[in-house]
């Protein structure tokens, strides 16, 4: 996903402006209905819901908000062209990934335009929406194209005069719930691998960032996509738990918060429904002394501050090895002061504002407990400018690891630096949290990286680099940072069933 960021970063010095065609730092907002059996239409009950632009605060536009009775029409029209003997189950799968491709050429047609968009609802840096976010977006696509007709089965010899084989069918009708941090990137994670193997799906787009999975879902339908195979249901408040509820959804994917997706994982068992989560962490980032230093604390900032700490899988505990603990707090302090932070409309802006005035607070009193435990602030600590959610980046050091700051998911531009002198000792650190998204290890030395990548309990390990992701590339978490993998051919499996088929065959002629 962020495999192009280094490039990114590089060019940010050079000429970043160039990189990217310019923004339309007003683009126009064309949908803010429900998407429903490829019609746009109203919420039952008349309701809307306001989105805002978190660079200033302002509110964008009115969405309308689905509410139960908008849920089951969505779900009813999924379920329709989920129907044996519908166009889309009687599709070949190899079309299946034509209509793929062409959404992805769709969305590349309008990428400067969707980018525009996100950075309006989202705040992030334009350059990053356009280069890592629809860029991904549509290589995802691409990559999930090509599979819809390679989801095969097996051909099993069975016991006695038995003809057996698998069939890999879809699950039927998938309900999405989509977080806010990569909007349109996540919205695609699922939707790829869903219509590569033939499901129909109700996406719900979080609230704070509906406006590009709106456009996407007419993209949806430009490119061909038969009616009611993709729904997109806007919400606020009920809408998440009315699809998990649902009879007639027969899987639910979800990314947020580890709270959100207890719950959904409770709720889901009264239809014993197929679950797949995606939830927190606290990612450990494992510096050893050997390792190159101005390119570890590089690495370090990118992996915490990337998408203004918005990340599930930011490396929010770094583990720095004794010899090099002080250097390294200078070098990372030093660094955080240079982040530009301002308008994401602008080029040479690496950071924009938080998503709303809840993550903002969260973040700022977890920075109050921060000083408070005793933790000694190395840079930022505050808020910058007078609108929007802004955040300075923030580093703390001399951290310990009953601190909260050192626990819980912060999910803003708030580094932690820990101190650790053993290896034994910093992986049963590491390994302390309930988390297990990601970790990462900066060492030239082949033996501790490899002790340490079969040591630490991760969905994902990087060595001597960090946030490098690749489509084909599965990603997921151990323990509580979720169940299921995204990605490469581990997300086909989440859409897939298994039908064993055993066929009596005649011994003779009679
Ligand atoms: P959240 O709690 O993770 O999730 C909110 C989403 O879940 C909304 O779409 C909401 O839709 C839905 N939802 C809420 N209750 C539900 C239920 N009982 N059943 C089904 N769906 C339900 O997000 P947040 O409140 O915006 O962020 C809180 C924290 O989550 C952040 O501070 C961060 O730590 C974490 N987070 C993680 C990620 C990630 O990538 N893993 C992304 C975003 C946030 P309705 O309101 O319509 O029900
Ligand atoms: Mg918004």
């Amino acid at each position: 996903m962020f495999r192009n960021i280094n490039k990114i970063v590089h060019l940010q010095k050079a000429n970043f402006a160039s990189a990217a065609p310019a923004p339309k730092t007003n683009p126009e907002i064309l949908y803010t209905g429900l998407f429903i059996n490829n019609e746009w239409v109203k919420s039952a009950d008349g309701k809307t819901f306001p989105t805002e632009n978190p660079a200033t605060g302002e509110v964008i536009t009115e969405v309308q908000q689905s509410g139960k009775a908008d849920i089951d029409r969505a779900v009813q029209a999924a379920k329709e062209a989920f129907k044996f003997g519908s166009p889309w189950r009687r599709m070949d799968a190899s079309q299946r990934g034509r209509l793929l491709n062409k959404l992805a050429d769709l969305i590349e047609r309008d990428r400067a335009y969707l980018a525009s968009l996100e950075t309006l609802d989202n705040g992030k840096p334009y350059q990053i929406a356009y280069h890592v976010d629809v860029g991904s977006v549509i290589n995802n696509l691409r990559y999930y194209a090509g599979w819809a007709d390679k989801n095969h089965g097996m051909v099993l010899p069975t016991d006695g005069n038995y003809f057996a084989y698998t069939r890999h069918e879809p699950v039927g009708v998938c309900g999405q719930i989509i977080p806010w941090n990569f909007p349109l990137l996540m919205a695609s994670w699922k939707l790829g691998p869903a219509l590569a193997t033939g499901n129909t799906v109700v996406m719900k787009p979080a609230e704070q960032t509906p406006l590009t999975a709106l456009y996407l879902a007419q993209l949806v339908k430009e490119a061909g996509f038969p009616a009611g195979v993709v729904n997109m249901v806007p919400g606020y408040g009920d809408a998440g738990a009315a699809l998990v509820d649902h009879k007639d959804v027969d899987k639910i994917a979800f990314t947020g918060s580890t709270e959100v997706g207890k719950l959904i994982q409770r709720n889901a068992a009264g239809t014993v429904k197929r679950v797949t989560l995606e939830l927190g962490g606290k990612s450990p980032n494992i510096v050893f002394a050997d390792a190159d230093l101005q390119y570890a604390v590089d690495k370090a900032h990118f992996g915490l501050f990337f998408n203004m700490g918005q990340c599930c899988c930011a490396g929010s505990r770094i583990y720095v090895e004794d010899k090099i603990y002080d250097k390294f707090v200078e070098m990372s302090a030093e660094k955080a002061k240079k982040r530009i932070v301002g308008d994401p409309f602008k080029a040479e802006t690496e950071q924009g504002p938080q998503i709303d005035g809840e993550q903002q607070q969260k973040i700022l009193s977890l920075i109050e407990s921060g000083k408070k435990q005793g933790a000694r602030l190395a840079a930022g600590g505050g808020t910058l400018g007078d609108r929007g959610y802004y955040v300075q980046p923030t580093v703390f050091a001399d951290v310990k690891d009953d601190m909260d700051i050192a626990k819980i998911e912060i999910f803003g531009p708030v580094q932690q630096i820990m101190k650790f002198s053993s290896m034994d000792e910093v992986l049963e650190r590491a390994n302390s949290s309930e988390y297990g998204l990601a970790a990462a290890v900066f060492t030239k030395d082949l033996d501790k990286a490899n002790h340490m990548v079969q040591g630490l309990r991760a969905g994902t390990v990087w060595v001597n680099d960090y946030n490098v992701f690749g489509n084909q590339v599965p990603f997921g978490g151990y323990k509580e940072s979720g169940i299921g993998r995204e990605n490469g051919p581990y997300g086909i499996r989440n859409y897939t069933e298994v039908k064993a088929v055993i066929t009596k065959v005649l011994e003779k002629n009679s």
